[in-house]
């Protein structure tokens, strides 16, 4: 391809793209970015993990989202639906954390100034801009996009970055989805304001109710507002008939905490719904191509990873990018590295996620001792600490040991989920 007008293409402008563009940009190349919205608008996923701060100060950003004063979150807490049982993590208090706390943001808000942010450092970032499909050439890559007065153009660069997360649009072109088996989910959800939260530091945390097969997430958005959403499998919300509100009612009623924590809330707008989130491409590079965040593999929102892997991943992309561009070459070693890099990091959620849906885990995980630091390293992980050194594998590697020690011999006490179980006493509140 004879010198295309980019050097990069971007496609997508969540996380995960302005991420990538920025990085690019800040490495003085010509990068298109399109994102088929315009912001800001509503997204999913909230909740943010300590590890997201040294990205944001890296990509010079942290002063705007101080500026927007989103709330802190100092700790995730898990409860059981019947308020028997409950853990809290603290990440300061995690051994091998190298980050205190994280925020919980509005991602409408959040996204738009990752973009903006993006934009200003160089990226060419367009709104309403939507790519249809991309194509391979010698040297280079080209995409046709519908721009917002709805005609087709064409762009080349020498290197494309999909970023369009669950769009997924480079993957679906190919064919390259694969949807977890066992993971058939999905979440309804809503923001509401009345929502009673913990008092003092606690008000920020990120609140997790486990049912026995359904789980509530509970994340305050801002001052008034709070995030509140059900996951469940896909086949019992079909069988129930498929209506959200009732779905959500059902989930509330029974669990005795959640009710207590929703008696005054009240709906911002409708409840809604998303499934068939749990999946990967097979691939996550071809050829000049890089797939990011999302548009390589999601997995479910349990640990709140989904921004920090997409961002992680952005600014690895886009480093192996610019790397390539330096040397004049087509980056396929570099692409294969960061797809290896990659997958390891995913995986160790995917490990942690598959395990969340079975009693054994919840059970060792809701008991926590603090043998050979477990719980500080479980802590590291529910931070951020994907690419953890030895110290932090081996005491994993015991923890899922002990999960399947527990399936067999209790090692803890077996939990209980029904309704009769002794309740907890209420958390304090503001
Ligand atoms: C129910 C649920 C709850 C979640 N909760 C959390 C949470 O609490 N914390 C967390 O970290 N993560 C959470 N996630 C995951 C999180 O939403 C994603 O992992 C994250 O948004 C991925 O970022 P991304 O940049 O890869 O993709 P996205 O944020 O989805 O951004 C992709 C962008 O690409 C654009 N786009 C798509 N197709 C095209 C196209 N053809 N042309 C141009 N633009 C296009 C889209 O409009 C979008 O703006 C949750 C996910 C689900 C399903």
């Amino acid at each position: 391809m004879s010198n295309p007008e980019f050097d990069a293409i971007v496609i997508g402008g969540g996380p995960g793209g302005s991420t990538a563009a920025t990085v690019l940009a800040d490495g003085g190349r010509r990068v298109l970015l399109l994102e088929k919205e315009v912001f800001p608008r509503f997204h999913i996923g909230e909740s943010l993990l300590p590890y997201n701060r040294a990205l944001f100060e890296e990509l010079g950003v942290w002063p705007e989202l101080a500026a927007a004063a989103f709330p802190r979150k100092c700790g995730a807490q898990f409860h059981l639906g019947n308020g028997s049982l409950a853990t809290r993590f603290v990440f300061r208090e995690g051994r091998f954390t190298r980050f205190p706390e994280a925020i919980q943001v509005e991602r409408a808000t959040f996204d738009h100034i990752l973009l903006k942010h993006a934009r200003q450092r160089g990226a060419d970032a367009r709104e309403g801009w939507t790519v249809r499909r991309f194509v391979s050439r010698p040297g280079g890559v080209g995409i046709e996009a519908i721009n917002p007065a709805n005609e087709i153009q064409q762009f080349d660069a020498k290197f494309l970055v999909d970023a369009s997360g669950r769009g997924n649009l480079t993957g679906n072109q190919e064919g390259l989805r694969e949807t977890h088996p066992r993971l058939r989910k999905l979440a309804v959800f809503g923001h509401f304001t009345g929502v009673r939260r913990d008092a003092g530091e606690h008000a920020g945390d990120t609140v997790i109710t486990r049912l026995e097969n359904q789980w509530f997430w509970l994340i305050p958005v801002s001052a008034a507002k709070t995030s509140v959403g059900l996951v469940m499998d896909q086949a019992e919300f079909n069988a129930q008939g498929g209506a959200p509100a009732a779905a959500f009612a059902r989930g509330l009623a029974a669990s005795p905490p959640m009710q207590a924590r929703m008696a005054e809330a009240k709906p911002v707008g409708e409840l809604q719904v998303t499934s068939d989130f749990s999946y990967r491409n097979r691939r996550f590079v071809g050829p000049r191509l890089v797939r990011v965040g999302d548009a390589a593999g999601f997995m479910d929102p349990i640990f709140s990873a989904g921004v920090y892997l997409a961002m992680w991943s952005g600014r690895l992309a886009a480093r192996a990018i610019l790397q390539s561009l330096a040397r004049g070459d087509d980056g396929a070693r570099r692409f294969a590295a960061y797809e290896r890099r990659v997958r390891r990091g995913m995986s160790f959620y995917w490990q942690m996620v598959e395990r969340f849906y079975t009693t054994p885990f919840m059970e060792i995980f809701m008991n926590p001792r603090d043998n050979l630091s477990l719980p500080a390293a479980v802590n590291a992980i529910l931070a951020g600490e994907l690419e953890g050194n030895w110290n932090l594998r081996w005491r994993l590697w015991i923890f899922f040991v002990l999960i399947k020690l527990q399936a067999r011999w209790p090692l803890v006490p077996r939990l209980r989920f029904d309704a009769s179980a002794e309740t907890e006493p209420p958390p304090p509140t503001t």
